[in-house]
């Protein structure tokens, strides 16, 4: 404990320490007298490196039919119990609209896994629309499950310049475990696809779920060296959290307490940032549906993005993945302002106006030679805006 607190104290101070996987495994189970140390690490490498500020994503549910049947989720595909739906460009649109005019340029369009039908060509569409009237001062975020290599082609053609698909778990024998083996739930098709995204331009974003049945600190551990493995420029990770119509519900008890699943979110956030100091990483919804403080503390321990929803308030209920994730609707200028509060009293600054694209981003594009070739629209590199 004493050596791993020396080390971390090192680490604040911008010494070289490098963590290894027992450090990162020691950690993640240690007592709590680790928290302080490890926090101010993090924060101390936050500072460093990516400075105060907190950008905001608006993220807009568009869909929750799902082909999928992951057996955490409420909108796997088996559930009868839930209403489908699929919100209209027109709807989109205006979420979109509201959000830009309340002064955010990040949006994250989320589904359930879905391919039929023209789902990707309106979503194509509406991203040709914001590209028409915003151009490059607005970051488009897609997180639509796993989509073909020439899907992702197009959707980046029409305008999208972030993706978000998190790997879930790095362990291909825990991976199988919460999903059924039927050939559309492949550990390694998910891996594949995450490498095509980022090595076609994409902002990658990826992330696991944190304190589900069967998992040790060990297989934690492992989850964080294949994020930097991956080189991911946005991270989102948090805490699983049960619902009683997913088959993983049956085996709750064997679940860590939902305390000790905050935990492990904050502990996994300021190691990952300790990891990787120019990445986005955000204090998740999860997290702050286990945690009334959970912004607060997502952000003490490395985090630097939050979600307003945007989802119109008749579709929240319907995209309810787990139990107590909200279903009412919040104006967006009162969650700015109660944001901006929050962020201020953890000597955070609120960001609007500003698209916060991850430094890791830029800087990457520039080594790989990306701007030699021409980069495409939404790549823009070299800080903030
Ligand atoms: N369908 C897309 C996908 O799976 O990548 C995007 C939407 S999916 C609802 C977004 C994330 O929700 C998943 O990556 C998963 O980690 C998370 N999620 C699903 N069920 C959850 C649960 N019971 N507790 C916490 N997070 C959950
Ligand atoms: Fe579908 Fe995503 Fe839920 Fe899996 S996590 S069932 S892919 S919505």
């Amino acid at each position: 404990m004493k050596f791993l607190e020396g080390k971390l104290d090192d680490i604040a101070a911008g010494r070289e320490a490098p963590l290894s996987r027992r450090d990162l495994t020691d950690i993640l189970e240690s007592g709590p007298g680790i928290d302080g140390p490890l926090f101010r690490a993090a924060s101390a490498v936050l500072g460093r490196n990516s400075g105060p500020g907190v950008y905001l994503r608006g993220i807009i549910e568009i869909s929750n039919a799902c082909q999928k049947n992951c057996f955490y989720c409420r909108l796997r595909r088996d559930n009868p119990g839930v209403a489908r739906y699929r919100m209209n460009s027109r709807e989109v649109m205006e979420a979109l609209t509201h959000g830009w005019n309340a002064g955010l340029r990040s949006f994250l369009l989320q589904s359930g896994e879905r391919l039929g039908g023209d789902f990707i060509e309106e979503v194509c569409a509406i991203l040709a629309e914001c590209r028409s009237r915003w151009g490059d001062s607005v970051r488009m975020v897609l997180s639509l499950g796993e989509l073909p290599a020439d899907v992702l082609d197009r959707l980046r053609e029409a305008g999208g310049s972030r993706y978000l698909l998190r790997i879930e778990t790095s362990d291909r024998g825990l991976y199988d475990r919460v999903h059924p083996c039927d050939g559309i739930h492949d550990w390694s098709a998910r891996d594949a696809c995450l490498r095509h995204l980022r090595a076609t331009g994409w902002q990658t974003g990826s992330g696991v779920l944190i304190g589900f049945p069967w998992q040790t600190a060990s297989v934690l551990a492992g989850d964080l060296e294949y994020l930097v493995d991956l080189d991911i420029d946005m991270c989102g990770m948090g805490p699983w959290i049960e619902h009683k119509d997913t088959p993983l519900d049956k085996v709750r008890e064997q679940a860590p307490p939902r305390a000790r699943r905050v935990s492990l979110t904050l502990r996994m956030i300021a190691l990952l940032r300790i990891l990787m100091p120019d990445i986005n990483i955000s204090a998740t919804t999860a997290l702050q549906t286990l945690d009334e403080e959970g912004l607060e503390k997502g952000l003490e321990a490395g985090g630097n993005v939050f979600m307003p929803n945007l989802t119109p308030p008749g579709y929240r209920a319907d995209y309810n993945l787990y139990e107590g994730k909200t279903a009412v609707a919040d104006d967006l200028e009162s969650m700015i302002t109660e944001g901006r509060k929050r962020c201020e009293s953890v000597r955070r600054l609120l960001v609007l106006g500003d698209p916060g694209d991850p430094l890791h981003y830029g800087r990457r594009l520039a080594t790989e030679g990306w701007m030699s070739g021409g980069a495409a629209p939404g790549d823009a590199i070299g800080g903030r805006g």
